[in-house]
């Protein structure tokens, strides 16, 4: 048995027909956490920040829309939006590394020099 691994996306007439009549959980929270972020500043330099995925922990339970993490449009640390602790320094600080950059791949120098 040959399996297909095509990826096909569903008939959007068809989702437009299964969704009606029911109730959006997407947009309303869209919207609350949009205005929460919008009113958060750094804890580090009060400026404005902007929302980014959190790629080492993209998904959290019971949580609709991708979790994110805040980043300062001015000294670009990067902290948690709920308990506001910073996990990364911008550049103007020495970089904490985080496991993300763990996976950063060094070029590589086939050489060894
Ligand atoms: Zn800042």
């Amino acid at each position: 048995m040959k399996i297909d691994n095509t990826f096909r996306t569903a008939d959007p007439d068809e989702m437009r027909r299964q969704l009606e009549g029911h109730e959006s959980l997407l947009i309303p929270e869209v919207a609350r956490l949009h205005e929460r972020y919008a009113s958060m500043t750094c804890p580090e330099c009060d400026s404005p920040c902007r929302p980014v995925i959190n790629t080492d922990r993209p998904f959290k339970p019971g949580q609709v829309t991708p979790n994110v993490l805040l980043h300062c449009n001015h000294c670009k640390a990067i902290f948690e939006p709920e308990t506001k602790i910073i996990i990364r320094f911008g550049e103007a600080y020495d970089p904490l590394p985080t496991p993300a950059d763990l996976f950063v791949n060094e070029p590589w120098d086939p050489l060894g020099s």
